[in-house]
């Protein structure tokens, strides 16, 4: 399986937050060195604790799937025109040679995780949203 590219996540979260049809454009970045700690006072984290990603070591060409957090720091301009996403997934060390690994994810696993950031973005910044522009569909 091919790395999941950022492109692809954000054509898929651009897909998803299209069909909820906010009014606010949204933009999302992956950031690797994206922490907890460095959530700005204004952001709002949203971790997603069950990512399902599957793992290839490079070096002993050990495999295993785990299940991992997804970190998202989320934000609305205060006119709540603009919003913005920054993201984070983790590598995993494999357990045999303990080479770190990047993490793949299926399409539908990253579907699966953007669609929860996509309802947690709706809570939060609902009542600053289109009421019923946010009554929408389900995926599974
Ligand atoms: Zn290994």
């Amino acid at each position: 399986m091919d790395p999941l590219q950022t492109d692809t996540w954000r054509e898929i979260f651009y897909d998803l937050i299209d069909e909820v049809k906010p009014e606010n454009e949204w933009e999302l970045k992956m950031v690797q060195g994206l922490t907890a700690e460095a959530l700005p006072w204004d952001w709002t984290e949203v971790v997603e604790e069950h990512g399902l990603a599957s793992f290839c070591c490079s070096h002993c060409e050990h495999v295993w799937n785990s299940a991992q957090a997804v970190i998202h720091h989320v934000h609305l301009d205060h006119t709540g025109a603009g919003g913005q996403v920054r993201k984070r997934t983790f590598r995993q060390q494999c357990h045999l040679c303990w080479v770190w690994a990047e993490p793949v994810f299926s399409q539908d696993s990253a579907r699966r995780i953007l669609s929860d950031l996509v309802t947690s973005i709706r809570q939060k910044f609902c009542e600053r949203l289109a009421g019923d522009a946010w009554l929408v569909n389900d995926f599974y």
